[in-house]
């Protein structure tokens, strides 16, 4: 068995919710924290037009936050981007890198992933970089092929020193409501930790944090979150309501 340190659960809002919104949900969510394990490491990843509102709730506070994207300069002609040192100068601690949606409807490559994870790491943010299989190529039986090549090649010019974390996102669970078993999930993982212990050795591959992330829920978080190679969710759809992103938070026993 693996002594856990901490579990993260990280919030994936996508492109849901307003400043208000924002404003209302973390105001509430604050108070309910306190109750938590002190091993719960909540980590909010925010639409980037509300990341103010974020930083000016939770600096301070012991919740990480950061943007879902960023460009991998830090400043320059790129209109319509998110600048990492902007993020990095509001107070945020992590951003998403290559999540599957931004590779599947944005284009994202694992070539663009790893300048992304470099820039990241180099002003400080510790970037969280996310992997999966699609259906097809599960049922093809690629998983673990396609795994270690993503991470492999996004990891190509990481700093194995500085912080980072992997979310393993099976692309057939994220928004489904098909939640990969536990067994499945901890099969990828060991896959995983194994591709990262040849990129950088045992015992920084053993402190990286791998999540899962493909539909937690309340009901079946606390079996995942038993599962041995499994450090913590990433969540998309039930973090965006207070009372269950708190269930699954007080569900989790380390
Ligand atoms: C995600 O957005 O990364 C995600 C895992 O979404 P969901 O929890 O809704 O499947």
């Amino acid at each position: 068995m693996r002594k856990k340190q901490q579990f993260i659960v990280a919030a994936n809002w996508k492109m849901y919710k307003t400043p208000n919104e924002t404003e209302k949900f973390l105001k509430e969510f604050l108070p309910m924290q306190k109750s938590f394990s002190t091993k719960i490491q909540n980590v909010f990843f925010i639409p980037a037009m509300n990341l103010s509102v974020a930083a000016a709730l939770l600096n301070g506070t012991n919740i990480f936050w950061g943007a879902q994207n960023i460009h991998f300069e830090s400043e320059g002609a790129f209109t319509g981007e998110n600048s990492p040192k902007v993020l990095k100068e509001m107070g945020a601690q992590v951003c998403l890198v290559g999540h599957s949606e931004r590779r599947s409807l944005f284009s994202e490559t694992d070539d663009l992933c790893a300048r992304k994870m470099k820039s990241a790491q180099g002003l400080g943010l510790a970037p969280m970089l996310c992997v999966g299989e699609s259906l097809d190529e599960r049922k093809s039986g690629k998983t673990f092929q396609v795994i270690t090549e993503q991470l492999k090649n996004s990891l190509k010019l990481l700093d194995a020193q500085k912080k980072f974390s992997i979310a393993y996102e099976p692309v057939w669970a994220i928004g489904t409501g098909q939640v990969a078993t536990s067994k499945e999930a901890g099969e990828a993982h060991l896959i995983l930790r194994k591709a990262l212990n040849e990129l950088i050795g045992e015992s920084l591959a053993e402190a990286a944090p791998i999540l899962y992330g493909g539909s937690v829920k309340p009901e079946n978080a606390l079996e995942l979150s038993n599962e041995d190679q499994i450090d913590g969710f990433l969540i998309g759809g039930a973090s965006l309501k207070t009372e269950s992103l708190a269930q699954i938070s007080q569900v989790i026993k380390i």
